[in-house]
Protein backbone atom coordinates (compact mmCIF):
# COMPACT_ATOMS: atom_id res chain seq x y z
CA UNK A 1 0.00 0.00 0.00
CA UNK A 2 1.26 3.31 -0.66
CA UNK A 3 2.36 5.73 1.82
CA UNK A 4 -0.55 8.28 2.71
CA UNK A 5 0.83 11.03 4.60
CA UNK A 6 -0.19 12.73 7.19
CA UNK A 7 -0.95 16.11 6.58
CA UNK A 8 1.21 17.09 9.56
CA UNK A 9 3.63 13.47 9.12
CA UNK A 10 7.29 13.93 8.90
CA UNK A 11 6.81 17.73 8.69
CA UNK A 12 8.23 20.72 10.36
CA UNK A 13 6.37 23.62 9.39
CA UNK A 14 8.58 26.22 10.05
CA UNK A 15 7.27 29.32 9.02
CA UNK A 16 10.63 31.37 9.87
CA UNK A 17 12.78 29.34 8.33
CA UNK A 18 15.03 30.65 5.11
CA UNK A 19 15.64 27.77 4.26
CA UNK A 20 17.67 28.27 0.14
CA UNK A 21 15.72 31.53 -0.26
CA UNK A 22 18.29 34.51 -0.73
CA UNK A 23 18.55 36.32 2.07
CA UNK A 24 16.20 39.04 3.61
CA UNK A 25 15.70 42.38 2.49
CA UNK A 26 16.93 44.96 4.24
CA UNK A 27 13.12 45.87 5.38
CA UNK A 28 12.73 44.44 8.77
CA UNK A 29 10.14 41.53 9.93
CA UNK A 30 8.45 41.65 12.70
CA UNK A 31 8.01 38.24 14.96
CA UNK A 32 4.73 36.66 14.33
CA UNK A 33 3.18 37.75 17.67
CA UNK A 34 0.05 39.48 18.57
CA UNK A 35 1.73 41.20 21.22
CA UNK A 36 4.63 42.35 18.87
CA UNK A 37 6.18 45.98 19.40
CA UNK A 38 5.97 48.42 16.53
CA UNK A 39 3.22 49.34 14.61
CA UNK A 40 -0.08 48.26 13.69
CA UNK A 41 -0.87 50.47 10.92
CA UNK A 42 -0.38 49.66 7.21
CA UNK A 43 -0.88 50.61 4.22
CA UNK A 44 -2.64 46.84 3.24
CA UNK A 45 -3.97 44.84 5.98
CA UNK A 46 -4.65 41.56 4.06
CA UNK A 47 -6.69 38.74 5.91
CA UNK A 48 -5.92 34.88 5.56
CA UNK A 49 -2.32 33.77 4.78
CA UNK A 50 -3.59 30.50 2.24
CA UNK A 51 -2.52 31.13 -1.48
CA UNK A 52 -4.27 34.48 -1.99
CA UNK A 53 -3.48 35.86 0.98
CA UNK A 54 0.45 35.11 0.80
CA UNK A 55 0.16 35.51 -2.29
CA UNK A 56 -1.57 39.46 -2.52
CA UNK A 57 1.24 39.98 0.82
CA UNK A 58 3.91 39.26 -2.14
CA UNK A 59 2.45 41.86 -4.35
CA UNK A 60 1.88 44.55 -1.84
CA UNK A 61 5.16 43.86 -0.70
CA UNK A 62 7.54 44.51 -3.24
CA UNK A 63 5.06 47.46 -4.15
CA UNK A 64 6.44 48.97 -1.01
CA UNK A 65 3.05 49.06 0.65
CA UNK A 66 4.62 47.37 3.98
CA UNK A 67 1.60 45.06 4.04
CA UNK A 68 0.71 43.23 7.48
CA UNK A 69 -0.91 39.49 7.40
CA UNK A 70 -3.24 38.21 9.57
CA UNK A 71 -2.78 34.89 8.95
CA UNK A 72 -6.46 33.22 10.77
CA UNK A 73 -7.01 30.42 12.61
CA UNK A 74 -5.35 28.03 10.38
CA UNK A 75 -2.12 29.73 9.49
CA UNK A 76 -1.64 28.64 5.53
CA UNK A 77 -5.10 27.92 4.87
CA UNK A 78 -6.58 24.84 3.34
CA UNK A 79 -2.97 23.48 1.82
CA UNK A 80 -1.70 22.52 5.29
CA UNK A 81 -4.27 19.84 5.41
CA UNK A 82 -3.54 18.06 2.62
CA UNK A 83 -0.72 16.19 1.45
CA UNK A 84 1.17 16.43 -1.31
CA UNK A 85 0.32 19.10 -4.30
CA UNK A 86 1.08 17.82 -7.49
CA UNK A 87 -0.70 20.31 -9.78
CA UNK A 88 0.64 23.66 -8.14
CA UNK A 89 3.14 24.62 -11.37
CA UNK A 90 6.83 24.96 -10.56
CA UNK A 91 7.34 21.81 -8.93
CA UNK A 92 7.27 18.93 -11.06
CA UNK A 93 8.15 16.11 -8.55
CA UNK A 94 5.32 17.49 -6.42
CA UNK A 95 5.41 19.23 -2.91
CA UNK A 96 3.84 18.49 0.17
CA UNK A 97 0.92 21.44 0.91
CA UNK A 98 2.57 22.62 4.19
CA UNK A 99 5.74 23.02 2.70
CA UNK A 100 4.38 24.96 -0.07
CA UNK A 101 3.01 27.44 1.96
CA UNK A 102 5.61 27.38 4.23
CA UNK A 103 7.58 28.91 0.79
CA UNK A 104 5.04 31.21 0.03
CA UNK A 105 5.26 32.94 3.81
CA UNK A 106 8.72 32.78 3.49
CA UNK A 107 8.74 34.79 -0.19
CA UNK A 108 6.03 37.46 1.65
CA UNK A 109 7.95 38.08 4.52
CA UNK A 110 11.59 38.30 2.51
CA UNK A 111 10.05 41.57 0.84
CA UNK A 112 9.08 43.05 4.10
CA UNK A 113 5.44 40.98 5.05
CA UNK A 114 4.44 41.33 8.59
CA UNK A 115 2.73 38.29 9.43
CA UNK A 116 0.35 37.76 12.55
CA UNK A 117 -0.84 34.58 13.73
CA UNK A 118 -3.83 35.32 15.30
CA UNK A 119 -7.22 35.90 13.10
CA UNK A 120 -9.65 39.27 12.42
CA UNK A 121 -12.83 38.93 14.65
CA UNK A 122 -13.80 42.16 14.43
CA UNK A 123 -13.69 44.80 11.43
CA UNK A 124 -14.61 48.05 11.48
CA UNK A 125 -14.77 49.18 7.59
CA UNK A 126 -16.93 52.47 7.51
CA UNK A 127 -14.10 54.82 7.00
CA UNK A 128 -10.60 54.98 6.81
CA UNK A 129 -8.23 53.85 8.13
CA UNK A 130 -10.23 50.63 7.73
CA UNK A 131 -9.98 48.73 11.65
CA UNK A 132 -9.19 45.59 12.09
CA UNK A 133 -8.91 43.50 15.61
CA UNK A 134 -7.54 40.31 16.35
CA UNK A 135 -6.69 38.42 20.10
CA UNK A 136 -7.56 41.96 21.25
CA UNK A 137 -5.01 44.07 19.21
CA UNK A 138 -6.69 47.07 16.72
CA UNK A 139 -4.98 46.92 13.21
CA UNK A 140 -5.43 50.08 11.09
CA UNK A 141 -4.86 50.26 7.25
CA UNK A 142 -5.66 52.05 3.64
CA UNK A 143 -6.40 49.19 2.04
CA UNK A 144 -7.72 45.42 2.99
CA UNK A 145 -7.63 42.75 1.19
CA UNK A 146 -10.09 39.82 2.25
CA UNK A 147 -8.46 36.51 1.66
CA UNK A 148 -9.91 34.49 4.41
CA UNK A 149 -10.51 31.45 2.35
CA UNK A 150 -13.27 28.45 3.04
CA UNK A 151 -13.67 25.43 5.44
CA UNK A 152 -14.06 22.11 4.38
CA UNK A 153 -17.26 20.91 6.66
CA UNK A 154 -16.26 17.81 8.44
CA UNK A 155 -19.09 15.57 9.62
CA UNK A 156 -17.60 15.91 13.08
CA UNK A 157 -17.13 12.17 14.11
CA UNK A 158 -13.83 11.46 16.57
CA UNK A 159 -12.98 8.89 14.05
CA UNK A 160 -12.96 11.12 11.29
CA UNK A 161 -10.67 13.53 12.98
CA UNK A 162 -8.37 11.15 14.21
CA UNK A 163 -7.52 9.46 10.69
CA UNK A 164 -7.48 12.73 9.00
CA UNK A 165 -4.23 12.66 6.96
CA UNK A 166 -3.89 8.50 7.30
CA UNK A 167 -6.93 7.64 4.79
CA UNK A 168 -9.60 10.31 5.44
CA UNK A 169 -9.93 13.49 3.42
CA UNK A 170 -11.45 16.34 1.88
CA UNK A 171 -9.99 16.68 -1.28
CA UNK A 172 -10.30 14.15 -4.24
CA UNK A 173 -8.11 16.37 -6.26
CA UNK A 174 -5.08 16.22 -3.13
CA UNK A 175 -5.41 13.16 -2.40
CA UNK A 176 -6.91 11.20 -4.33
CA UNK A 177 -3.68 9.38 -6.56
CA UNK A 178 -2.78 7.95 -3.15
CA UNK A 179 -5.55 5.70 -3.59
CA UNK A 180 -4.97 4.12 -6.65
CA UNK A 181 -6.38 0.55 -6.96
CA UNK A 182 -8.24 0.89 -3.48
CA UNK A 183 -11.74 1.25 -2.45
CA UNK A 184 -12.80 4.54 -0.78
CA UNK A 185 -16.36 6.21 0.03
CA UNK A 186 -17.06 9.70 -0.74
CA UNK A 187 -19.86 11.09 1.57
CA UNK A 188 -22.12 13.51 0.85
CA UNK A 189 -25.06 14.39 -2.28
CA UNK A 190 -24.13 17.09 -3.88
CA UNK A 191 -22.01 18.38 -6.86
CA UNK A 192 -18.96 18.61 -4.93
CA UNK A 193 -19.13 15.12 -3.68
CA UNK A 194 -20.37 13.58 -6.92
CA UNK A 195 -16.90 15.73 -8.67
CA UNK A 196 -15.02 13.94 -6.42
CA UNK A 197 -16.17 10.43 -6.58
CA UNK A 198 -16.22 11.00 -10.58
CA UNK A 199 -12.62 12.27 -10.50
CA UNK A 200 -11.26 9.30 -7.62
CA UNK A 201 -12.64 6.64 -10.35
CA UNK A 202 -9.05 7.45 -12.05
CA UNK A 203 -7.16 5.82 -9.39
CA UNK A 204 -9.60 3.65 -7.19
CA UNK A 205 -10.70 0.00 -7.90
CA UNK A 206 -14.15 1.42 -6.71
CA UNK A 207 -16.15 4.32 -5.40
CA UNK A 208 -18.78 4.05 -2.70
CA UNK A 209 -21.11 6.89 -2.71
CA UNK A 210 -22.28 7.40 0.60
CA UNK A 211 -25.41 9.74 0.84
CA UNK A 212 -27.90 10.67 3.27
CA UNK A 213 -30.98 10.67 1.53
CA UNK A 214 -32.36 8.71 -1.85
CA UNK A 215 -32.65 12.25 -3.56
CA UNK A 216 -29.49 14.22 -4.97
CA UNK A 217 -28.90 17.60 -4.53
CA UNK A 218 -26.27 17.69 -7.31
CA UNK A 219 -26.98 18.97 -10.64
CA UNK A 220 -28.67 16.28 -13.25
CA UNK A 221 -25.93 16.23 -15.47
CA UNK A 222 -23.43 15.16 -12.40
CA UNK A 223 -26.25 12.98 -10.90
CA UNK A 224 -26.21 10.71 -14.44
CA UNK A 225 -22.31 10.79 -14.86
CA UNK A 226 -22.41 8.94 -11.37
CA UNK A 227 -24.87 6.53 -11.89
CA UNK A 228 -23.69 5.59 -15.19
CA UNK A 229 -20.05 5.22 -14.19
CA UNK A 230 -19.31 1.46 -13.33
CA UNK A 231 -16.60 2.42 -11.51
CA UNK A 232 -19.13 4.10 -8.75
CA UNK A 233 -21.73 2.26 -6.53
CA UNK A 234 -23.76 4.63 -5.04
CA UNK A 235 -25.77 3.69 -1.41
CA UNK A 236 -28.57 6.10 -1.01
CA UNK A 237 -30.32 6.77 2.91
CA UNK A 238 -27.20 5.74 4.88
CA UNK A 239 -25.72 7.88 7.48
CA UNK A 240 -21.62 7.29 8.54
CA UNK A 241 -21.30 6.12 12.34
CA UNK A 242 -17.74 5.38 11.95
CA UNK A 243 -14.38 5.52 10.62
CA UNK A 244 -13.11 2.47 10.87
CA UNK A 245 -9.27 1.42 11.93
CA UNK A 246 -5.95 2.13 14.09
CA UNK A 247 -3.23 3.42 12.06
CA UNK A 248 -5.08 3.86 8.87
CA UNK A 249 -8.53 3.68 7.19
CA UNK A 250 -9.69 0.31 6.91
CA UNK A 251 -13.68 0.83 6.11
CA UNK A 252 -16.72 3.14 7.48
CA UNK A 253 -19.59 1.73 9.42
CA UNK A 254 -23.08 2.76 7.92
CA UNK A 255 -26.31 3.23 9.23
CA UNK A 256 -29.30 2.76 6.98
CA UNK A 257 -31.49 5.61 8.09
CA UNK A 258 -34.46 3.79 7.22
CA UNK A 259 -33.68 0.51 9.06
CA UNK A 260 -31.61 1.82 11.87
CA UNK A 261 -29.30 -1.43 10.84
CA UNK A 262 -25.55 -1.15 10.51
CA UNK A 263 -22.98 -2.43 8.10
CA UNK A 264 -19.29 -2.47 8.03
CA UNK A 265 -17.93 -1.27 4.59
CA UNK A 266 -14.25 -2.28 3.66
CA UNK A 267 -12.33 0.71 2.00
CA UNK A 268 -9.17 2.38 2.19
CA UNK A 269 -9.80 5.94 1.98
CA UNK A 270 -13.09 7.95 3.39
CA UNK A 271 -13.55 11.62 1.95
CA UNK A 272 -15.92 13.90 2.84
CA UNK A 273 -17.70 15.66 0.82
CA UNK A 274 -20.16 17.39 2.57
CA UNK A 275 -19.76 21.42 1.18
CA UNK A 276 -17.34 24.48 2.12
CA UNK A 277 -18.52 27.07 4.36
CA UNK A 278 -16.52 30.69 3.29
CA UNK A 279 -14.81 31.87 6.18
CA UNK A 280 -17.11 35.02 6.46
CA UNK A 281 -18.15 35.59 10.03
CA UNK A 282 -16.32 39.22 11.13
CA UNK A 283 -17.71 40.83 7.42
CA UNK A 284 -21.16 40.12 7.86
CA UNK A 285 -22.78 43.40 8.48
CA UNK A 286 -19.93 45.07 5.88
CA UNK A 287 -19.50 42.55 2.86
CA UNK A 288 -22.39 41.84 0.58
CA UNK A 289 -22.71 37.63 0.46
CA UNK A 290 -24.52 35.46 -2.84
CA UNK A 291 -27.05 33.19 -2.13
CA UNK A 292 -24.25 30.52 -0.94
CA UNK A 293 -22.67 32.57 1.08
CA UNK A 294 -19.59 33.32 -0.12
CA UNK A 295 -18.43 37.28 -0.94
CA UNK A 296 -19.65 39.46 -3.27
CA UNK A 297 -16.60 40.59 -5.88
CA UNK A 298 -18.41 44.08 -7.48
CA UNK A 299 -15.81 43.88 -9.96
CA UNK A 300 -12.10 43.24 -11.00
CA UNK A 301 -11.14 41.78 -6.88
CA UNK A 302 -13.00 45.04 -5.41
CA UNK A 303 -16.02 44.26 -2.98
CA UNK A 304 -18.79 47.22 -2.26
CA UNK A 305 -16.78 48.94 -0.52
CA UNK A 306 -13.86 51.59 -1.97
CA UNK A 307 -10.62 50.45 -0.53
CA UNK A 308 -11.94 46.99 0.73
CA UNK A 309 -10.57 44.04 -2.31
CA UNK A 310 -11.40 39.99 -1.84
CA UNK A 311 -9.39 37.33 -2.96
CA UNK A 312 -9.71 33.25 -3.00
CA UNK A 313 -11.88 30.92 -1.99
CA UNK A 314 -14.04 33.15 0.46
CA UNK A 315 -15.53 34.32 -3.09
CA UNK A 316 -14.59 31.72 -5.36
CA UNK A 317 -16.65 28.51 -5.05
CA UNK A 318 -16.83 27.40 -8.43
CA UNK A 319 -12.20 26.31 -8.66
CA UNK A 320 -10.98 26.41 -5.29
CA UNK A 321 -7.62 25.69 -6.27
CA UNK A 322 -4.10 26.63 -5.03
CA UNK A 323 -2.97 28.31 -7.98
CA UNK A 324 -6.41 30.31 -8.71
CA UNK A 325 -6.28 31.75 -5.25
CA UNK A 326 -2.91 32.81 -5.80
CA UNK A 327 -3.24 34.48 -9.15
CA UNK A 328 -6.41 35.97 -7.52
CA UNK A 329 -4.26 37.68 -4.78
CA UNK A 330 -1.89 38.94 -7.24
CA UNK A 331 -5.20 40.62 -9.02
CA UNK A 332 -6.30 41.83 -5.80
CA UNK A 333 -2.76 43.62 -4.60
CA UNK A 334 -2.46 45.06 -7.91
CA UNK A 335 -6.02 46.31 -7.23
CA UNK A 336 -5.03 47.48 -4.20
CA UNK A 337 -2.04 49.26 -4.86
CA UNK A 338 -3.48 51.00 -8.17
CA UNK A 339 -6.48 52.27 -5.77
CA UNK A 340 -3.95 53.56 -3.23
CA UNK A 341 -2.41 55.44 -5.81
CA UNK A 342 -5.52 57.12 -6.88
CA UNK A 343 -6.74 57.59 -3.15
CA UNK A 344 -3.68 58.88 -1.01
CA UNK A 345 -4.02 58.48 2.44
CA UNK A 346 -2.65 61.44 4.07
CA UNK A 347 0.03 59.54 6.13
CA UNK A 348 0.85 56.55 3.81
CA UNK A 349 2.95 53.72 6.03
CA UNK A 350 5.89 53.43 3.55
CA UNK A 351 7.97 50.66 4.75
CA UNK A 352 11.77 51.61 5.87
CA UNK A 353 14.91 50.12 5.24
CA UNK A 354 16.61 49.00 8.81
P1 LIG B 1 -24.04 21.13 -1.06
O1 LIG B 1 -24.69 21.36 -2.37
O2 LIG B 1 -24.48 21.94 0.10
O3 LIG B 1 -24.22 19.58 -0.73
C1 LIG B 1 -23.79 19.07 0.48
C2 LIG B 1 -24.21 17.62 0.51
O4 LIG B 1 -23.67 17.02 1.66
C3 LIG B 1 -25.73 17.44 0.56
O5 LIG B 1 -26.11 16.41 -0.28
C4 LIG B 1 -25.99 17.10 2.00
O6 LIG B 1 -27.04 16.20 2.17
C5 LIG B 1 -24.71 16.41 2.40
N1 LIG B 1 -24.44 16.58 3.80
C6 LIG B 1 -24.34 17.74 4.49
N2 LIG B 1 -24.04 17.49 5.77
C7 LIG B 1 -23.94 16.16 5.88
C8 LIG B 1 -23.66 15.28 6.94
N3 LIG B 1 -23.37 15.74 8.16
N4 LIG B 1 -23.66 13.96 6.72
C9 LIG B 1 -23.92 13.48 5.49
N5 LIG B 1 -24.18 14.24 4.43
C10 LIG B 1 -24.21 15.57 4.63
O7 LIG B 1 -22.44 21.35 -1.11
P2 LIG B 1 -21.46 21.12 -2.32
O8 LIG B 1 -21.67 19.84 -2.97
O9 LIG B 1 -20.08 21.42 -1.81
O10 LIG B 1 -21.84 22.29 -3.32
C11 LIG B 1 -21.81 23.65 -2.87
C12 LIG B 1 -22.15 24.55 -4.04
O11 LIG B 1 -21.08 24.55 -4.96
C13 LIG B 1 -23.38 24.03 -4.79
O12 LIG B 1 -24.15 25.13 -5.19
C14 LIG B 1 -22.81 23.31 -5.96
O13 LIG B 1 -23.67 23.32 -7.08
C15 LIG B 1 -21.55 24.13 -6.22
N6 LIG B 1 -20.56 23.30 -6.89
C16 LIG B 1 -20.45 23.40 -8.21
C17 LIG B 1 -19.55 22.63 -8.88
C18 LIG B 1 -19.45 22.77 -10.35
O14 LIG B 1 -20.20 23.55 -10.91
N7 LIG B 1 -18.54 22.09 -10.99
C19 LIG B 1 -18.76 21.73 -8.21
C20 LIG B 1 -18.88 21.63 -6.84
C21 LIG B 1 -19.80 22.42 -6.19
P3 LIG B 1 -28.55 16.63 1.89
O15 LIG B 1 -28.69 16.67 0.42
O16 LIG B 1 -29.34 15.56 2.55
O17 LIG B 1 -28.72 17.98 2.53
Amino acid sequence: MPDITSPFGGLTIDFGATGNAAPLAAVPVASASPAAEGPHETNVLILGSGPAGLTAAIYAARANLAPIVLAGFQPGGQLTITSEVENYPGFPEGIQGPELMARFRQQAERFGTRVFDVEADRVDFSSRPFRAWAAGVEYRAQAVIVATGASALWMGLASEERLRGQGVSACATCDGFFFRDKAVAVVGGGDTALEEALYLTRFASKVHLLHRRAEFRASRIMQARAESHPGIEIHRGVTVDEVLGGESVTGVRLRDVATGTTRDLPVEGFFVAIGHRPNTAPFETWLAKDEKGYLVVEHETHSSIEGVFIAGDVHDHRYRQAVTAAGDGCRAAIDAERWLQEHEPAEAVVATAG
